[in-house]
């Protein structure tokens, strides 16, 4: 008997050892991590100069509590990640995973609210559908029904709206016009609420788990931040799972040169070696804070020595072998060996995605856009066909109508072309045998 219970009753098999883009299990079964975890090992497993800093660091400290010490591990690690921000965001606030990045950001911005004399504002808007984290306060935020609906009476959810649906709206993604028409929305939904009353907007550059690798249309990201500067309200971009090079640039958010005045970070940042994440601020917003008195949040491993050291040489890892460019260059590959896919097998109705954050979903029907019915439970088969076969990959469903089921192919950023090889076989015999079993 198992004393550990996670979501579910199911048993999985034991992880033994996992090296690289591929893991073993106890059985000796193999596994190519397709999904890089969930979109979090974007270096790959066991990378020996980062297992090396955090021996280093495991001879020197392993805690030192943040109200008694700095250390060099975090401090190195700021200076390290302000270097790679949008100008401006040079305050870091180091935290465990995305849901702790995800409040604090949402803390920060009030405090900045209260500490410059607007009281008043208080909402944080969002998309639907939307993953901000299974916190309280991130969860008010997000748009995931199976994980928000029983938590419903004891949070005060958020105003939403629609996360921009151009394939399904039958929009051109390409015409800025299309942009502008989804981020309209925002400044609809701020009046309606009251513009006082407006805090912040919190969005992720390209949709993960939530919306399936949706890509912004153009103009969406411009149009936002006019938006946002309009109404005096503050942008939060969520690079939760699309940081770390994952979309192909350090920042998903960069692909448009937007200017966010919090960024979340966490997944690739830590990369699967340890729990970290970060809040990385705009110097203007964090300075009334302090000066008010300090900020009125924080966690007790926040800025941990071993995790600080080793997402310092992930991130090295991630500049010295060129992983953005990599990812860049390897997701356009993978994209179009996906789109050629979708000629072969009917049941994928879209392709899409940026850099090493791709997904295809699955249709009834490519014309009407109709998603295969909820009760084939579409997306757990096709990952459970996918993990037998030795090939893992991630999905979701969110609801009827919204979205449809998609699968994440989100290999390590390190993948090279005997990888998407592997990767491609394993989808193709995937689908095949998927389609065998729900249209025999
Ligand atoms: N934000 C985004 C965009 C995410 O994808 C996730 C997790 O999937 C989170 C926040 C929450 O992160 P964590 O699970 O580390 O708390």
């Amino acid at each position: 008997m198992s004393h550990l219970f996670y979501q579910g009753r199911g048993r999985k098999p034991v992880l033994e050892q996992a090296r690289g883009v591929y893991m073993w299990d106890r059985e000796g079964n193999r596994y190519l991590d397709g999904s890089s975890g969930a979109m979090v090992c974007n270096i790959g497993h066991s990378n020996e100069n980062v297992l090396t800093a955090m021996r280093r660091q495991m001879e020197k400290s392993t805690f030192g509590y943040r109200l008694h010490f700095e250390t060099e591990a975090s401090e190195r690690l700021a200076a390290k990640l302000a270097g790679l921000m949008p100008a401006g965001l040079s305050k870091v606030f180091f935290v465990s995973g995305g849901s702790e990045a995800v409040e604090s950001a949402l803390k920060l911005a009030r405090q900045h609210a209260l500490a410059t004399g607007q009281d008043s504002r208080w909402k944080v808007i969002s998309r639907t559908p939307s993953y901000h984290g299974c916190t309280l306060g991130a969860l008010a935020v997000t748009d995931y029904d199976p994980l928000s609906r029983p938590f419903a009476p004891m949070m005060r959810e958020m105003p939403k709206i629609p996360a921009p649906r151009a394939y399904l709206d039958g929009l051109d993604p390409d015409d800025p016009e299309t942009g502008r028409h989804y981020a309209d929305m925002l400044a609809a939904k701020i009046e309606a609420e009251g513009p006082e009353t407006v805090l912040a907007f919190i969005v992720e550059p390209v949709g993960g788990a939530s919306t399936g690798a949706l890509v912004p249309p153009a103009g969406y990201m411009e149009r936002l931040r006019e938006i946002c500067d309009h109404y005096g309200i503050l942008l939060i971009m969520d690079e939760v799972m699309t940081g770390a090079g994952r979309t192909g640039a350090f920042l998903g958010c960069a692909h448009w040169g937007a200017r966010p005045d919090i960024v979340v970070m966490s997944k690739g940042l830590g990369a699967g070696y340890v729990p970290l994440g970060a809040m990385i601020a705009d110097e203007r917003l964090v300075e009334p804070v302090l000066d008010a008195g300090g900020f009125a949040h924080g966690f007790t491993y926040a800025g941990n020595p071993l995790a600080c050291a080793a997402g310092l040489a992930v991130v090295e890892e991630i500049e010295s072998q060129g992983l953005c460019a990599n990812a860049a260059r390897m997701g356009e590959k993978l994209k179009a060996r996906l789109q050629a896919l979708m000629q072969r097998h009917e049941l994928i109705g879209d392709v899409r995605g940026k850099g090493l954050l791709l997904a295809f979903e699955f249709m009834a029907d490519r014309t009407t856009k109709a998603p295969l019915p909820r009760a084939l439970n579409a997306h757990d088969r096709f990952v459970r066909i996918a993990y037998e076969r030795g090939l893992i990959v991630y999905s979701r469903r969110t609801r009827d109508g919204i979205e449809g089921d998609h699968i994440l192919v989100c290999p390590p950023l390190i993948v090279n072309d005997t990888h998407l090889d592997e990767i491609m076989e394993g989808l193709d015999a995937s689908l095949a045998q998927f389609t065998a079993e729900i249209r025999p």
